[in-house]
């Protein structure tokens, strides 16, 4: 396996093989032998663009000879940040055909995060999407090529240009297929990011095998077939749209994809009665827009049998209104790009499905609910989630003395959500141990944020914690400590000053507030469960400073 990867002990990585769970399958022969299957039928549509499984594999096979051709080549790291277009399915496939291995990146990724991106794996390329959503990509690689020491070329899909020869058209990338080896199945194909409990991403190493079964599982689990037509309406790099069943799963029954541009209502209900779509994935954020459009759009959702919704907490009323309102079943989604996948199923009643994530996808999810000393919680008691099986992650990539803490001796993921498990035995997540806001969908690191807030120069001391908000889940509030009384920065200001650090839109603060000291733990620690109150209520006074004292 890749150095820096943890893998599997060679006892459970037998089992699973024997099992026949994990079959030796590279992911990049895959769309190969779905042509073989009914080369014919359509594998995905994006806009007027629509590509055949045989074309799909076509392509796959003239990119990947096109990235031999530009000296990518196997274990190469290659950052990928494009938007849903068909190209991120082939550019995707063919890195896995030559063993070169992708990181997915957000398209909503500035310096701050592909710096780090490209250091982190090591990249020798970075896929970009020129011009996107009024944001020049180039620029920011052109920036890239001169920080990044490894970073050898920039492939741009559509606009924007360089003068930089390092600089190259995604569309070059093409040449006359030639036999290649395969990749080693049980190595990583490629690494999804993690949510971000520490300052910035980390990532997750997913090997063909692994990411084969969990595909195949999941669409087992969800009963996928070939006619299934599925809308990826939030961004394909998301696991949950990857790969939960998502493009890949889909694609490995032989049903449709469609791309949406963005998971907006208007478009997406447009394309699900143009395109007879049967399901998507949806994180709770956008699943409310919908239910509100839904209202005054009346769009003709009749084809549309099952909505996915997860990736953080959907409010029990919300989840209610799900099958009334869009007239389709909601399957709850508990998942996390390191692995272990709970979803409820066809057979579950609507309580089930309304008030829990179901259960665990596959027969070998191995899961534990402990209290703080890593003892199992009685029955029905809430506690840490604990997970290991044959798609969940053994360690972040290079992150050694973070997986000494986020995994137990006998290899557990730590996964620092609060959950319970009903008398039937179906999942409940009841909140997260992790220092994180979901601010529609999107995990934003408190670390990180707080980490950049304390640069300015009027900034002592920074806490952010989440602030519920009906429309986007959770909000950014961020409780600041400032060494001149008179010298605080507004708002507008604060969020121009980590615009120009890098740090993406969707990191900054929603609001801010100045304290004249931190509530503590009695270990000393900030005490977040009183600032995450406190910024709900207003009416809490500010007087743990005196509390302290
Ligand atoms: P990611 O790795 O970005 O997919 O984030 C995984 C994390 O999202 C989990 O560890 C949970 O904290 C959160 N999450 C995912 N699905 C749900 C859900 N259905 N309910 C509550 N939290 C969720």
């Amino acid at each position: 396996m890749l150095d820096g990867c943890t893998p599997w002990p060679a006892e459970r990585a037998a089992a699973y093989a024997r099992a026949g769970l994990w079959r030796g399958e590279p992911l990049g022969e895959l769309p190969r032998r779905w042509a073989e299957r009914d080369g014919a039928a359509v594998a995905l549509v994006h806009g007027t663009t629509r590509l055949t499984y045989a074309e799909l594999a076509d392509r796959v096979d003239r990119v990947a000879a096109g990235f031999g051709a530009q000296g990518i080549g196997p274990g190469d790291r290659v950052v990928l940040q494009l938007p849903n277009v068909p190209e991120f399915v082939v550019v995707a496939f063919a890195l896995f055909r030559v063993g070169a291995k992708p990181v997915f990146a957000l398209t909503s990724h500035r310096a701050n995060e592909i710096r780090h991106l490209l250091a982190l794996s090591g990249a020798v390329g970075y896929v970009i999407p020129g011009v996107h959503r009024g944001y020049d990509h180039t620029q920011l690689a052109e920036r890239m090529l001169g920080e990044v020491p490894t970073l050898r070329t920039v492939f741009a899909h559509g606009s924007g240009c360089s003068t930089d020869p390092r600089v190259v058209p995604l569309s070059s990338v093409d040449a006359e297929p030639a036999p290649l080896p395969a990749a080693d199945p049980s190595d990583v194909a490629f690494f999804l990011l993690s949510g971000g409990t520490t300052a910035l991403p980390k990532l997750i190493p997913r090997t063909h095998d692994d990411y084969a079964y969990q595909t195949r599982e999941v669409a087992r689990y969800c009963g996928t077939t070939a006619d299934d037509v599925y809308l990826a309406a939030l961004p394909v790099e998301f696991n949950f749209t990857w790969g939960c069943p998502g493009v890949v799963g889909v694609l490995g029954v032989g049903g449709t994809v469609v791309l949406a541009d963005d998971p907006g209502a208007e478009d997406c209900f447009r394309l699900i009665a143009e395109e007879a779509v049967t399901f998507t994935s949806l994180v709770p954020t956008v699943a409310h827009l919908w239910l509100e459009a839904a209202e005054w759009l009346s769009p003709d959702l009749s084809t549309l049998r099952t909505v996915q919704i997860g990736g953080a907490r959907l409010q029990p009323e919300l989840a209610a209104r799900v099958e009334p309102e869009l007239g389709a079943r909601l399957q709850q989604v508990f998942g996390m790009a390191e692995g272990l996948l709970s979803m409820t199923d066809a057979a579950d009643d609507d309580h089930t499905v309304v008030h829990t994530q179901g259960t665990p996808i596959s027969p070998f999810d191995e899961v534990r609910i402990v209290d703080e000393n890593g003892a199992a919680v009685g029955p029905g008691g809430t506690g840490e989630l604990l997970a290991r099986g044959p798609y969940t992650l053994q360690g972040y990539y290079r992150a050694d003395e973070h997986n000494a803490k986020a995994f137990t001796e006998d290899g557990f993921y730590r996964s620092g959500d609060l959950a319970r498990l009903t008398p039937e035995g179906k999942l409940v997540i009841e909140g997260r141990i992790k220092d994180v806001v979901i601010r529609g969908g999107d995990k934003i690191s408190a670390g990180e944020v707080e980490g950049h807030l304390v640069t300015h120069p009027s900034v002592s001391r920074a806490a952010v914690v989440p602030v519920p908000d009906e429309f986007l889940g959770e909000r950014i509030y961020a409780f600041l400590v400032c060494a001149e009384a008179d010298g605080q920065p507004a708002l507008p200001e604060l969020k121009r000053a980590l615009h120009e650090r890098g740090l993406a839109e969707y990191k900054l603060p929603d609001r801010v507030e100045y304290v004249a000291a931190f509530p503590l733990t009695p270990l000393g620690k900030v005490d977040k469960k009183v600032l995450a109150a406190a910024a709900c209520d207003p009416a809490i006074a500010r007087d743990w400073v005196t509390a302290q004292a």
